[in-house]
């Protein structure tokens, strides 16, 4: 008699801590059979798998190549038909730049049922551990969660004249390296060069950093600060209320106040 087919859970690990994740991801980290994970889940999160469970990383961690999305597809699969239940853990939540829709897609579409359980974005992680709200009364009534793509020092994408709006929080994604790139679209799509502008380092975790500077600054500022966690961008008034501001004009001071 054929196994009885596994179920694929596409859950979000939030931003690295373990009291940051939900309840449900919680139990269902703690009854995997196996674990898929990125290169952006915390140790502690992973430690809370059951012994017997099988461990796969899949991100790029230490100098190592990340894993092709076909065969990350074709493991949970795999996994799934072997009858097991199967975790795919992923930083933040797996609806934000998290490939959810490609990998219910493909799993879907082989028979494999597939349930997501939400996670606290990075930049619902920022905003709180810095204390700025993301939508703020009469400043900002709009919250853009985009990325850049940046080809020979310009960003790819159309698009950006909606980010440009004034009244807009725009949180940039897996931009750190085209910081300079989008600023100056913006600013050419009529974003005013001072509004405020930040990038937060390891959000939610207690290692994080944030640079407080300016749209006109933000490339050249995020370039000098040379991070090496993953980082958020964030463009917009409510950046003005952030606290403990690492501010890079202060950099001798290492500034935390
Ligand atoms: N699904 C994730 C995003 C995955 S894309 C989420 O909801 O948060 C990966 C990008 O997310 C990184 O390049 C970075 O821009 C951002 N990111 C993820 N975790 C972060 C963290 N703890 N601090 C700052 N940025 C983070």
């Amino acid at each position: 008699m054929p196994l009885e087919m596994g179920k694929v859970r596409l859950v979000g690990a939030g931003p690295g801590t373990v009291d940051l994740m939900t309840v449900r991801a919680l139990r269902a980290v703690e009854t995997a059979q196996a674990l898929l994970y990125d290169a952006l889940v915390a140790d502690e999160i992973l430690a809370l798998a059951p012994a017997g469970c099988v461990r796969i990383q899949t991100g790029k961690r230490a100098g190592k190549t990340s894993m092709k999305q076909e065969t990350i597809n074709r493991l949970m699969l795999r996994l799934a038909r072997r009858g097991l239940n199967v975790v795919r853990l992923k930083g933040g939540d797996p609806s934000v730049f998290g490939r959810s829709g490609e990998e219910r897609a493909f799993l879907e579409a082989h028979g494999v049922e597939v349930d997501v359980v939400p996670g606290v974005t990075a930049a619902s992680a920022a905003a709180a551990q810095f204390a700025f709200p993301l939508s703020h009364r009469g400043e900002a009534r709009r919250i853009a969660f985009a990325t850049a793509r940046v080809q020979d020092g310009s960003v790819v994408e159309g698009g950006w004249s909606g980010l440009a709006d004034a009244e807009t929080t725009l949180i940039l994604y897996m931009a750190r390296d085209a910081a300079r790139a989008a600023a100056a679209r913006l600013m050419a799509e009529g974003r005013a060069p001072g509004t405020p502008a930040l990038a937060v380092e390891n959000a939610g975790r207690e290692d994080a950093r944030i640079l407080s500077t300016t749209l006109s600054m933000l490339g050249e500022d995020v370039e000098n600060a040379a991070f090496s966690g993953p980082v958020l961008l964030v463009v917009g008034e409510v950046a003005s209320q952030a606290r403990a501001a690492y501010a890079p004009s202060l950099r001798a001071a290492s500034a935390r106040s």
